[in-house]
């Protein structure tokens, strides 16, 4: 049966369709970056290294952001001079080494399903979008004006169901 992923698709099937396996496809993002960590993702990473949250934001975690939103991912090893690197928990025999409890934003990065794309839509609609920030609203309709992948649910009248906010929003009338 096709599935189809939506934005109110449950956390627990979508963690069905991320695929438990690991190849150089899914593995080829770490080499140049990582995926962000949302919900229990950093209790589950400390539990599973024997750390503290506070120790493993400090020695493994840095903030980044997307649509005007902080989140945490796991530090990059950058080269001098270069915004990239690779992720700290990316070892090149072994792959990923916390596989078991990586962020879900790379649970949901997967290479070889045609729905992939579609799971990457689902944590973004769901774990970085703010619809409560009208900056993060903004660059959310230009994400979508340039013609970025959609999922039911998750298009812009949808997540801000309140015509007049939303204009209002995307007008800069609520900065
Ligand atoms: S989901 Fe596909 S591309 Fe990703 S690790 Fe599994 S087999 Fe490889
Ligand atoms: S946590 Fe694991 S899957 Fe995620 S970017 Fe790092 S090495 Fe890759």
């Amino acid at each position: 049966m096709i599935k189809i992923i939506t934005k109110n698709t449950p956390l627990k099937e979508v963690l069905e369709l991320a695929a438990p396996c690991r190849c150089n496809s899914c593995n080829h993002g770490c080499k140049f970056g990582s995926g962000s960590l949302a919900g229990d993702d950093a209790k589950n990473i400390a539990n599973f290294l024997g750390v503290s949250e506070e120790d493993l934001k400090k020695g493994f975690l840095e903030e980044t952001e997307l649509f005007n939103k902080k989140l945490l991912r796991p530090k990059l090893i950058r080269e001098k001079g270069k915004p990239y690197g690779r992720c700290v928990f990316f070892d090149d025999e072994k792959g990923c080494t916390i596989h078991e409890v990586k962020p879900l934003e790379c649970k949901t990065s997967i290479q070889c399903k045609d729905y992939g794309e579609e799971l990457s839509v689902w944590f973004m609609a769901n774990h970085v979008v703010d619809t409560n920030d009208a900056e993060s609203i903004r660059q959310y309709a230009q994400y979508i004006k340039s013609g970025g992948k959609l999922i039911e649910g998750a298009g812009i009248g949808q997540l801000v169901p309140d015509r007049e906010k939303l204009r209002k929003m995307l007008e800069y009338g609520i900065l």
